[in-house]
């Protein structure tokens, strides 16, 4: 146990930030909603009203789409993406760069409505204003030269002119969660279309304003309307139906619904991209400097409210520096100001649904009951809003608890010591997700040396998740059960394309020609494959 001080433990109590005058029905009005919700590929009757977390109370009522809708959606994104992978990869990249301005311009819009739909704080919205904007800026300014087609070495130098191109996949069928709806849906459609195909998304209902907001803001810089379609309505049967037709696939949200998907994708012998769960883990070493490392802590464990794939919910202390690092830790935490503004100044906003409070009330109340403390927090907090809960610490958690191994997705994180580096990289990699994972030292390379030993996607040496999310030119991803390929880099724009090889003979052909006999033909070969090699051709 901690030997902090009796100011520092016990729960606590999160002060409430100032409120902003403005309400989530004043922000987004009835005819806001029903000008996004013509974006929706739907044609029956069918609505589902969708809550704002803040309050509870109903944001919006979406058209469903049925199945027949999803292959409407298909066709009309086939028909156009023939005429757009016409158009020279520059043009289809400069839509990019056009998205990317009007997003900076335009971004309260989405910053609303973003609030509106995740319940999240507004800096923490802005973090997707962010992302997205780097994402445009990358694949808009580096698209061609990731597609361009490249001069590879032929079967016999000179004789074979060799050439790799990369063609467009098709129809993308991009399946999204809620927890990110701009970054989630954009950072993965962008390059896409840069790519030259079209894109079916079928965002979460809860966000899918954001997405059709973000999908209105892209037609304004120039995408053809048609190439990006939006199907909204129940996972397991828009999902599987988006699945079916894509030709290929691109899906972020649970490790379970993504095995289901990639089953699905397999079977048609599609590719996808799986960006799933994770239980990610800070390592703070003896030597890191405790105040920059609680600060980051703060970051790592509640952006979002917990709700981010690479938040961290699992913190190894070094047992030297434990008290020291878990006093500015809990400090800090408690400081944290909850709010459901909509201007900047909260600290923390809600959870999205009455699903996700459930999931963390269950995992602290269980933790508690078989022994963890909280350091701070624990608590719901209802005269904030239906799915507010605070920040938490929790100490001595122990394998039995679920809140050890399972995703919480929220804003809770458990502390642990340990003695030598050794056993924190094992400890670290000891679950079956590999997401994100956060070093902490003044030693940049011993973090550095720590981190290539880490079993994840990315390693962020002092920060907590956002340095190696933000490398848009390098792949994100998920080792093990958090995933299956990567976005972001050149992985994250190639995925959506078929290589292609091009190969034209010149001269001779590649069997025994002019008269030469089969033998002849097999002893000038042998020798030619051996003076390659002599001379180092690869
Ligand atoms: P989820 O798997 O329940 O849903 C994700 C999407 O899939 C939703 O649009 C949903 O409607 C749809 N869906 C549901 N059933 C389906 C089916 N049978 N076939 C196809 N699609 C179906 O996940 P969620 O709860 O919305 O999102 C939270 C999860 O997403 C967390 O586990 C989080 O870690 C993960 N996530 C991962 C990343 C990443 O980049 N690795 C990013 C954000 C979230």
């Amino acid at each position: 146990m901690t030997d902090i001080t009796a100011e520092t433990r016990g729960p606590g109590r999160n002060p409430a930030a100032p409120g902003a005058g403005r309400t989530v029905a004043s922000a987004v009005p009835r005819s806001l909603v029903a000008r996004l919700a013509r974006g929706v590929t739907a044609s029956g009757t069918e609505r589902q009203e969708t809550v704002a977390p803040f309050t509870g109370e109903p944001l919006a009522d979406l058209p469903q789409s049925g199945v027949a809708d999803v292959e409407t959606a298909f066709e009309l994104a086939r028909r156009a993406q023939q005429a757009w992978a016409a158009v020279p990869v520059q043009r289809r990249a400069a839509v990019l760069l056009r998205f990317h301005d009007l997003l900076l311009k335009r971004q309260d819009e989405v910053l609303d409505l973003i609030q509106a739909e995740t319940g999240k704080a507004r800096l923490h919205a802005f973090d997707e204003v962010l992302s997205a904007a780097l994402a445009a800026r990358h694949y808009g300014r580096s698209a061609s030269g990731y597609l361009r087609d490249r001069r590879r070495g032929g079967a016999v130098p000179v004789l074979t002119h060799t050439l790799e191109g990369r063609r467009p996949k098709g129809v993308i069928g991009l399946i999204s969660p809620w927890n990110f709806p701009l970054e989630l849906s954009v950072s993965d459609a962008l390059p896409a279309f840069a790519a030259g195909n079209a894109v079916v998304n079928k965002p979460d209902t809860q966000t899918a304003l954001t997405a059709l907001w973000a999908r209105e803001l892209l037609i304004e810089a120039g995408l053809p309307a048609d190439l990006w379609q939006i199907v909204v309505g129940d996972g397991p049967v828009v999902g599987p139906a988006v699945v079916e037709r894509a030709d290929y696939v691109s899906f972020t949200g649970s490790t379970r619904t993504g095995r289901e998907v990639a089953q699905r994708a397999a079977a048609r012998l599609v590719g996808a991209s799986l960006e799933l769960g994770g239980k990610n883990a800070m390592l703070v070493l003896a030597d890191a400097d405790l105040d920059r490392a609680a600060e980051g802590a703060v970051r790592a464990c509640f952006r979002s409210a917990g709700q981010l794939c690479i938040s961290i919910e699992r913190l190894y202390v070094h047992r030297s520096v434990a008290d020291a690092f878990l006093a500015r830790f809990v400090a800090r935490t408690r400081t944290m100001r909850l709010g459901s503004g909509l201007a900047y100044g909260a600290d923390m906003g809600s959870l999205t649904s009455a699903k996700q409070l459930e999931t963390v009330v269950r995992h602290v109340e269980e933790a508690v009951k078989a022994g963890a403390e909280v350091l701070t927090g624990g608590q719901t907090r209802p005269e904030l809003g239906p799915f507010f809960f605070e920040p938490t610490i929790l100490d001595g958690v122990t394998p039995q608890m679920a809140v050890c191994e399972e995703e919480t997705f929220g804003p809770v994180v458990s502390i642990y010591r340990f003695d030598t580096e050794e056993e924190a990289i094992e400890a670290a990699n000891a679950t079956p997700y590999g997401l994100n994972s956060s070093v902490w030292t003044r030693d940049q390379r011993r973090g550095r040396a720590v981190a290539a030993r880490l079993h994840t996607g990315t390693v962020n040496v002092n920060e907590g998740y956002a340095a190696a999310y933000g490398s848009v030119a390098s792949p994100m991803g998920g080792m093990g059960e958090s995933g299956v390929g990567r976005r972001h880099g050149a992985e994250g724009i190639l995925r959506f394309t078929e290589a292609q090889t091009i190969a034209s003979q010149r001269v001779m052909p590649l069997a025994p020609a002019f008269g030469l006999s089969e033998e002849r033909f097999a002893a000038l070969f042998t020798r030619a494959l051996r003076m390659a090699k002599a001379v180092g051709l690869k």
